[in-house]
């Protein structure tokens, strides 16, 4: 059993709430940490030091502050396997998945180390003589970063590198159910050096610390990866301040598959797509559109690989394709969410219930569901499992008018081989992503935002950059 503190101002505290959140092995149902249950004080406390490390943190030279982030990315090399078999005892992801995780975290510290000499501010040319217009791009101040479960570790990098390089400080919050990693990182990170205060890590509950941390007037941006209604909630939170909020929220991938597609190449790629760590993917593939004139022979194709997915013990070598769901709570609403589909006409053609066979684990298997939909919820909402549901279109004008009656606008796929479907879908998808004739994935040099209730601002590369960094523009007169 381990057990973790609150880590502020550089150092490991109690936390003063005294509670505990008790953390799960969704696999075999122990309980393997706890972590601290953080109160609107410890909030405090951090944002406190966060604010206070800011200035001469800023002060530093960007290639100095980049410094740091390439020390955290050899961290997290030399502790490679302890980081992935934390992942994996804390939310079950296989053990090749955890790894490939801690290893593009790595990475990801050292992409935005590169960016130390590149970002840039601007000469803007006046309307006056003998003036100077200089934009400057200026840290935020005070971050706070605010983590989901499933890609616990690399979100959290996603939020702690751009903050750091671009001079700001950063409280960030892991997931209640996940924070077993993100606690390792900061003794990790303990042991560089980093002046107190500049990166602060507090474990609670969203509802408590979480919203401490929003309503502050000390917090200059809130970035979250979560759910809608989380980013509803904090939209709420943020606004009596006006702080900035960049939110990265739910999906509703739709996949279209046209009559002219390589079809095992579709189905290869979707089946990848839906089951990679157990469909708990924000840019999985949730709903599948295909053309009626193949529409048999990708069924067929499709039943038969998703009837090959194997699931199991996260640690058993050779890997399984997937293990089990986060939580009871994600296995109940998916359970519910099938047995409605079922009510509302659709057909189960594989799967559709939890494993007899495993005798421990949020278990739920792999789950194609034909003869679906657009009216069905399961089309419509969010499942966020290894359930698959497809939808036969006439056409693909029709695919792509119902992949974009969405509330969500993540990501979206194309499977064709006809030029002019390609650049029409990616012309007309009303999504933050396209992905053609391929799984969904992004790169870290992309931008990944999300269109309507998938969120506001984005992530990664030089727009994901440009994120953490307010303008000042300065008219100099001489
Ligand atoms: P969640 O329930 O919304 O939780 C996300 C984080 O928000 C947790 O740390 C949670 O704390 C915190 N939180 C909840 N309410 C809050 C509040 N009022 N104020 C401040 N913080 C609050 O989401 P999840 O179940 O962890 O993650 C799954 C969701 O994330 C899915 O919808 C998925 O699509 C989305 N996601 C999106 C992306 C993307 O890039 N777009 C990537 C990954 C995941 P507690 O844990 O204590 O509740």
């Amino acid at each position: 059993m381990k057990t973790y503190q609150q880590y502020i101002d550089g150092k490991f505290c109690e936390s003063h709430s005294k509670d505990i959140i008790e953390v799960e092995n969704p696999y075999t149902g122990e309980i393997i940490a706890h972590a601290p249950n953080g109160d609107v004080e410890d909030a405090e406390k951090a944002l406190e030091a966060a604010e206070k490390a800011q200035p001469s943190w800023a002060a530093l030279p960007v290639a100095e502050r980049a410094g740091y982030l390439k020390k955290m990315a050899q961290a997290i090399r030399d502790n490679r396997k302890m980081l992935a078999d934390t992942l994996t005892e804390e939310q079950a992801k296989v053990s090749g998945l955890a790894q490939v995780e801690i290893d593009v975290t790595a990475e990801y510290f050292d992409y935005y180390a590169g960016w130390a000499r590149k970002y840039e501010g601007e000469v803007i040319q006046s309307d006056r003589p003998k003036e100077n217009i200089l934009l400057y791009r200026q840290p935020i101040g005070v971050i706070v970063g605010i983590c989901p479960w499933n890609f616990p570790f690399f979100v959290m990098a996603r939020k702690v590198a751009p903050s750091l390089l671009t001079g700001s400080s950063i409280v960030l919050k892991p997931s209640s159910d996940t924070p077993n990693t993100t606690f390792e990182f900061a003794k990790l990170v303990d042991q560089l050096g980093l002046p107190g205060g500049v990166a602060n890590f507090v474990s609670g509950r969203g509802s408590t610390l979480g919203s401490a941390l929003v309503k502050s007037p000390k917090t200059g941006m809130v970035t979250l990866t979560g759910s809608v209604e989380a980013g509803q909630r904090i939209i709420a939170d943020s606004a009596p301040n006006i702080t900035k909020t960049s939110l990265e929220l739910g999906g509703k991938a739709p996949c279209i598959v046209c009559k002219d597609a390589d079809l095992d190449l579709a189905v290869k790629a979707i089946v990848a797509s839906r089951v990679i760590f157990s469909g708990q993917v924000c840019n999985c593939a949730e709903r599948v559109y295909v053309e009626s004139a193949v529409a048999d022979e990708f069924m067929a194709k499709l039943t038969k690989a998703m009837s090959e997915v194997t699931y199991g013990d996260p640690f058993k070598d050779p890997n399984p394709d997937m293990s089990t769901q986060v939580n009871k709570g994600q296995l109940e609403k998916i359970e519910a969410m099938v047995a409605k589909a079922k009510t509302e006409g659709a057909e189960v053609l594989v799967g559709g219930e939890r494993p007899a066979e495993m005798k421990t684990g949020y278990f739920y298997k792999p789950t194609l569901l034909g003869n679906c939909s657009q009216d069905m919820e399961i089309i419509r909402k969010e499942i966020f499992g290894p359930v698959l549901p497809v939808v036969t279109v006439s056409d693909f004008d029709e695919a792509l008018a119902l992949s974009n009656d969405c509330e969500y606008g993540l990501t979206s796929s194309v499977f064709t081989t006809s030029i002019e479907k390609m650049m029409r879908a990616i012309n007309e998808l009303k999504f933050g992503e396209t992905y053609v004739n391929r799984e969904h994935f992004e790169a870290m040099q992309g931008f990944h935002a999300g269109w309507r209730k998938s969120g506001i601002g984005g992530a990664d590369g030089k727009h994901g950059l440009y994120e953490y960094l307010q303008t000042h523009v300065a008219y100099i007169q001489y």
